[in-house]
């Protein structure tokens, strides 16, 4: 496989953590940007060192720092962004309209993969309050790659495993219960689930093939498609035991989610 030069930005974060290893794993060179922001935060400046470590080159970067960016992004072929982007956690995905400008700038990239590795942005223009920032705001990222004629490839990787089957697809719950769970409806409409490591691999193995270039990457593992029914069947059989069920009505879901928080 052809061996690159890739900068990962992002690096420490939950799935960009996996991108470092994936990536070190395929034997290209990686380069971690390293925040100063990050300041006395111990476990991810030990998360860095052990990239070190293990192979990886820190570079040093900010978004507050135009240029460090550029400078950053002068040393790679491939730039692969996984800045955060959960309207329940951190949302920075308009950030990287600063990174898109130096990659511009730089001239170099030969493919930019943003952050985007959830549900295709741009078969969600229905999506509802709170949660639709994540998607028009990776859309706003997406036209200025495109304006900028920048290659790209975006993956979509459907739903994160361990936010979903976790907590048996339960919004806002990530550990199974032994004794109950709330179906949605009749839990029968199926979702796709992908491990993140798994996610990661195959964004690594899209660098650099052709059939990804300027294109949309899903990742649909046939086994993986599944319905809330089916996932808690699995758990039951795990468990060895029946939870007793329930169900909300989409009404009452809805009816949940007023009032939630706002991104920020
Ligand atoms: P995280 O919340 O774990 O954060 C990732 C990185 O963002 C961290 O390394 C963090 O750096 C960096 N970051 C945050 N703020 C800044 C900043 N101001 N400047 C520079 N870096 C910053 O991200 P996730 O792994 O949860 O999300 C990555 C992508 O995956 C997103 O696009 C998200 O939408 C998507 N996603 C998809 C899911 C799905 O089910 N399909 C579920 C979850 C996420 P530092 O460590 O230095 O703070």
């Amino acid at each position: 496989m052809e061996k690159s030069k890739v900068l990962i930005i992002g690096g420490t974060g939950y799935l960009g953590k996996r991108l470092v290893k994936a990536s070190l794993a395929l034997g290209h060179e990686t380069y971690v940007l390293h925040r100063p922001e990050i300041g006395v935060d111990i476990e991810k400046v030990q998360m860095l060192l052990s990239f070190k470590e293990q192979g990886a080159k820190l570079v040093s970067g900010s978004f507050n720092d135009y240029q460090s960016l550029v400078n950053a992004v002068k040393l790679v072929d491939v730039v692969i962004c996984a800045i955060s982007g959960v309207h329940i956690r951190s949302h920075q995905i308009l950030l990287q309209l600063k990174l898109v400008d130096a990659i511009k700038e730089a001239g170099n990239v030969k493919r930019f993969l943003p952050s985007e590795f959830g549900t295709d942005p741009a078969k969600m223009a229905n999506a509802m309050e709170p949660g639709r920032v994540t998607f028009d705001d990776k859309m706003v990222v997406r036209k200025a790659i495109e304006d900028a004629g920048i290659p790209f490839t975006y993956v979509s990787a459907n739903c994160f495993a361990g936010y979903f089957l976790g907590g048996l697809c339960q919004p806002g719950s990530i550990l199974p219960s032994k004794d109950s769970v709330v179906l949605l409806g009749d839990g029968n409409p199926k979702a796709i689930y992908v491990d993140e490591d798994d996610i990661a691999m195959y964004t690594m193995k899209a660098i650099n093939d052709p059939r990804t270039l300027n294109r949309t990457m899903y990742l649909r593992p046939p086994k993986n498609i599944l319905s809330q029914r089916e996932v808690v069947e699995t758990w039951e059989k795990l468990i060895g035991k029946t939870l007793q069920k329930s169900s909300i009505s989409k009404e009452e879901f809805l009816a949940s989610m007023k009032g939630t928080r706002d991104p920020y």
